[in-house]
């Protein structure tokens, strides 16, 4: 059994574990963030498709909060987050074809994949991937907290941050909550949500000029997003479509086959004239994929500040709110 000690924790490098992680690397605390999965980002997740980069987590974002589009600032300059589009399409049952939505935005993204930004945060930070934290006890004599993980390491923490989706925060934190402080967690659910991937061969028809597809008024559908709009010379035609809550919830457990194969009947509905030749189909299942309500506060502080909670369903505001939740919970922490 190896055994670690760090004045604080880190669980997850989401954007949120890394945006805590960024913003504490010129203090002084001794911290560690620990990560389940091979990949940081979490939820922000992109995969190759037949070479190519694909978004299958997080889509764009539309910053709203003035610190964060300061923050995106440097990024933007780096060339790793662009304006992707301004306008996105709507698709209504009772008309033919698409029409443009109504009002304009600034929708960003990352020309190489949301899994590069998330990796050029972690360039500087103290992370250990593929290392699962799969149970947490307090000493109450001690004031501090034991964890265990799935490759049999014991750390011992004065303060633990946890960014997990809030169900397996639950797991490993629930006996630690007051009733009041379980009440006000117990209102927070999430959607799930299943993405289809389908790549497409483009070479004897120019790709399609819209960049995202809102179906609001679909059955199945919430968004279709033209993922290869994103790259600056993809090599295929990738399509990412995203399922609405309740398909996905219905449908989560059936074969992949049969997702996809609903997914493509489907969308040939929506774009009947839509004459390239597939290559490639791919699911993506998330469970917790965004939260409906938000807590409305941006973390919750249990026994004495050593347990923290946190991340995008404190203020269920999707990238930005998972930002604000890291921005407060160090402002707090560096408070003290
Ligand atoms: C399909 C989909 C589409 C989306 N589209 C958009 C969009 O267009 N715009 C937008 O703004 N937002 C979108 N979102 C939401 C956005 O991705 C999230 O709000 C944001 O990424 C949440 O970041 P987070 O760090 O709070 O949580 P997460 O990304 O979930 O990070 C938590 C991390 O904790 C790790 N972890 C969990 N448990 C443990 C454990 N026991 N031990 C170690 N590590 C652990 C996980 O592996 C993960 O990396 C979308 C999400 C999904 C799923």
């Amino acid at each position: 059994m190896i055994k670690e000690e760090y004045d604080l924790i880190i669980i997850g490098a989401g954007f949120c574990g890394l945006i805590i992680g960024q913003s504490l690397t010129q203090s002084s605390f001794n911290f560690k963030i620990f990560e389940k999965s091979k990949a940081y980002g979490g939820r922000a997740a992109t995969r190759r498709v037949l070479g190519q980069s694909v978004d299958h987590g997080l889509q764009y974002f539309i910053p709203q909060n003035r610190e964060f589009a300061t923050w995106m600032q440097v990024y933007l300059e780096q060339g790793l987050i662009k304006l992707w589009a301004n306008q996105f399409h709507e698709w209504k049952p009772n008309q033919q074809g698409l029409v443009l939505e109504e009002k304009s935005k600034t929708y960003y993204a990352c020309p190489t994949g949301m899994t590069s930004l998330m990796k050029e945060l972690a360039k500087v930070l103290p992370i250990s991937r593929e290392i699962k934290i799969i149970s947490a006890e307090r000493d109450f004599e001690e004031n501090i907290w034991i964890l265990q993980t799935d490759q049999k390491i014991e750390i011992k923490a004065k303060q633990i941050i946890c960014t997990a989706p809030l169900e397996q925060s639950l797991d490993l934190f629930k006996n630690y909550l007051s009733s009041e402080e379980e009440l006000a967690l117990s209102k927070i659910e999430y959607n799930s949500a299943l993405m289809g991937i389908f790549a497409f061969e483009f070479d004897q028809i120019p790709p399609p000029e819209w960049k995202g597809i809102i179906c609001s008024e679909h059955e199945i559908f919430s968004w279709i997003s033209h993922d290869s709009s994103k790259r600056d010379n993809p090599n295929q035609l990738i399509l990412v479509v995203q399922c609405k809550p309740e398909f996905s919830q219905q449908n989560f457990n059936e074969s992949e086959e049969i997702i996809l194969e609903k997914i493509e009947q489907a969308l040939k509905s929506v774009m009947p004239n839509f004459n390239y030749q597939l290559k490639e189909k791919q699911l993506k299942k998330w469970l917790y994929a965004e939260p409906i309500e938000g807590l409305n506060k941006p973390f919750m502080s249990i026994i004495e500040n050593s347990l923290i909670l946190c991340g995008d369903w404190c203020f269920a505001s999707r990238l930005e709110g998972s930002f604000l939740s890291a921005k407060a919970v160090t402002e707090h922490l560096l408070s003290k």
